[in-house]
């Protein structure tokens, strides 16, 4: 048992450690990912926009060929006018006249409604592709940082992995799991030191009768506060401090 528990202890330092390294990426990792869902966003609403525009502008070239139409009817009719023999000619052709011109009127009060529209739309573009060159260059910058984090800690943090994996193979898997399950219900810490008869974690006080049992290192004890498991390490020097 007492190697089981060195065996812990060391598992403890060793994951302590990459949590530190985790710690150091910061929240690099969650910015570039949401940076980049920003942009994705992004360039879906310009897209939109830009069909929005397309169709605007499809709806204007469809009125002006029909202006065109409406004012050469619009000729033909005044044309007419001078041949007229009747009176009910004269109000027929008049009628025509009228309504063309009324018809025109609104195909040109459309259009100008189009021509706002689009302008806004112009606006609308504009700033959305601004704000697409500004994150694209944010999420760079975020990505450049998270690259320079990873490469500094990647050799470091691989050789913890390999020794990480070696010290686990030491371990039942009861008392793997049994730590495995501490240490994510206690914020990443599983083994506890007994110091001046206290738990290291929780501060609270470890009986002596049992403090003495810890330091005979021949059992797991559970801190009864926090349930870590609690350890003598007097005379255990770590493995990288005993090289
Ligand atoms: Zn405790």
């Amino acid at each position: 048992m007492h190697k089981v528990l060195e065996t812990l202890i060391d598992l403890q330092d060793v994951d302590t450690r990459l949590q530190r390294l985790e710690a150091a990426k910061g929240d690099l990792p969650q910015r570039v990912q949401n940076v980049s869902a920003q942009v994705e966003e992004t360039k879906t609403i310009l897209e939109q926009k830009m069909a929005e525009k397309e169709t605007i502008s499809s709806e204007q070239k469809t009125i002006h060929t029909d202006v065109e139409e409406l004012k050469q009817k619009l000729k033909k009719y005044k044309v007419q006018l001078y041949e007229v023999k009747t009176n009910k000619e004269y109000d027929a052709i008049t009628l025509e006249i009228e309504t063309s011109e009324q018809k025109i009127d609104e195909q040109e009060y459309r259009n100008l409604e189009l021509e706002e529209a689009s302008a806004k739309l112009d606006e609308v573009i504009a700033s959305l592709q601004e704000k697409i060159v500004d994150l694209s260059e944010l999420l760079i910058d975020y990505r450049k940082d998270l690259e320079a984090k990873l490469a500094a800690t990647k050799t470091e943090e691989e050789a913890l992995r390999s020794r990480r994996a070696e010290m686990v193979q030491n371990l039942t898997k009861p008392i793997l799991s049994a730590y495995e399950r501490i240490r994510q219900g206690r914020g990443g810490v599983a083994v506890a030191k007994l110091i001046n008869g206290a738990c290291s974690e929780c501060s609270s006080r470890i009986p002596p009768q049992r403090a003495l049992e810890i330091r005979m290192m021949d059992r797991m004890y559970l801190c009864e506060v926090c349930g870590r498991i609690v350890v003598w390490t007097q005379d255990y020097q770590p493995v990288e401090n005993a090289k």
